[in-house]
């Protein structure tokens, strides 16, 4: 058995979402090998290859997989596809831009957002926002994977693989180019990668409140910045922090959710947090069934008040 990990990277620096994509790799069994597709990425190469239970890392650099286009990537994993049994990804945005491209190159089916591994062709994956866990087994030769990495803790250091270079193909290099990466500027971590968020729904009220509110708190924890859909949609929160089926899926140490009811499809995207507090002024929110501590009051007293205590 052959697995060949696509890393996330961003050419310096290795993403701890790869550190948890191979523990799901190492759960299916076989020779993990990691593949960094970059240009001037033997930063995130060198890091990879630290990773404990790393046989190779290969490497690939052309200017076309600098900031890993589809085309390019695909076609790089298709070149090497031959020698693994299975081919994997954590469910970030380039994997889940690149990997469907693979399987279809490769006509199999691929399995997305895998939460568990079962066996080395059977994998636990979520449906229908969450509220169903379904059990695939890929009978393909080449098995094609996203990993949802939420569900993986990240492998430790340790490792001392070999570094070696592949040839990157030119196929694909010509149909898309990168134009621009615009990036908002934050001084708070990043959603996804947060160890605290603290979140905001409908019941903020406005924009104002959501700042004056939700800010102070998340700032005496270091923590992200989340918002439910409803938040968003009314101009309470920006959009890149909406939290749920239909924005990002988190699963921080500690989630706290002020004013959201708990929607399944706000569920979808926090309900893998360890810790979830809830603050809601009705005590049969939906919220509070997922959550390990609930407070039943107005979240106007409440965060200001836990702001301060803290
Ligand atoms: P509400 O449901 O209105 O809840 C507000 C809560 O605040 C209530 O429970 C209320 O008791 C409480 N409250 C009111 N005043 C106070 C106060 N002073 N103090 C404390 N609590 C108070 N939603 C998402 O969040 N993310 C998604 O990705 C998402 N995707 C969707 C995709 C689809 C296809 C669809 C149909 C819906 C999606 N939704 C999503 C919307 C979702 O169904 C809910 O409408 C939304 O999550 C509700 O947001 P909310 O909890 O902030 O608002």
């Amino acid at each position: 058995m052959a697995i060949l990990l696509f890393a996330e990277h961003d050419n310096a620096t290795l993403s701890d979402q790869t550190a948890k994509a191979l523990t799901a790799a190492s759960q299916i069994g076989g020779d993990v090998d990691i593949l960094i597709a970059g240009k001037d990425a033997s930063a995130a190469a060198d890091a990879a290859a630290k990773l404990a239970g790393v046989r190779k890392v290969l490497v690939a650099e052309s200017d076309a997989l600098t900031v890993r286009l589809a085309e390019a990537s695909a076609a790089l994993i298709v070149s090497l596809a031959g020698d693994y049994d299975t081919i994997l990804a954590p469910a970030t945005t380039t994997g889940k831009n690149v990997l469907p491209r693979v399987a279809a190159l490769l006509d199999v089916m691929q399995v997305s957002e895998v939460i568990e591994v079962v066996s080395a062709d059977t994998f636990k994956r979520p449906i229908y926002a969450g509220n169903a866990i379904e059990v695939v087994q890929a009978t393909d030769a080449t098995k094609v994977l996203t990993v949802r990495t939420a569900g993986f803790a990240a492998a430790g250091e340790g490792g001392s693989a070999t570094v070696s270079s592949v040839d990157a193909p030119s196929e694909g290099s010509d149909l898309s180019s990168f134009v621009q990466n615009i990036l908002s500027e934050s001084e708070r971590p990043e959603l996804t990668s947060a160890k605290i968020i603290v979140s905001g729904g409908r019941a903020l009220g406005s924009n104002e409140k959501f700042n004056e509110v939700i800010t102070p708190l998340a700032d005496k924890l270091g923590a992200a910045v989340g918002a439910s859909r409803a938040a968003v949609d009314a101009g309470y929160a920006a959009n890149d922090l909406q939290v749920g089926q239909t924005g990002k899926v988190v699963a921080p140490d500690l989630y706290i959710a002020c004013g959201i009811s708990g929607a399944i499809q706000h569920l979808a995207g926090m309900k893998d947090s360890k810790i979830i507090v809830a603050i809601n002024t009705d005590g049969d929110a939906p919220i509070f069934q997922v959550a390990d501590y609930g407070i039943v009051g107005d979240l106007f007293e409440i965060v200001p008040e836990l702001e301060r205590q803290l």
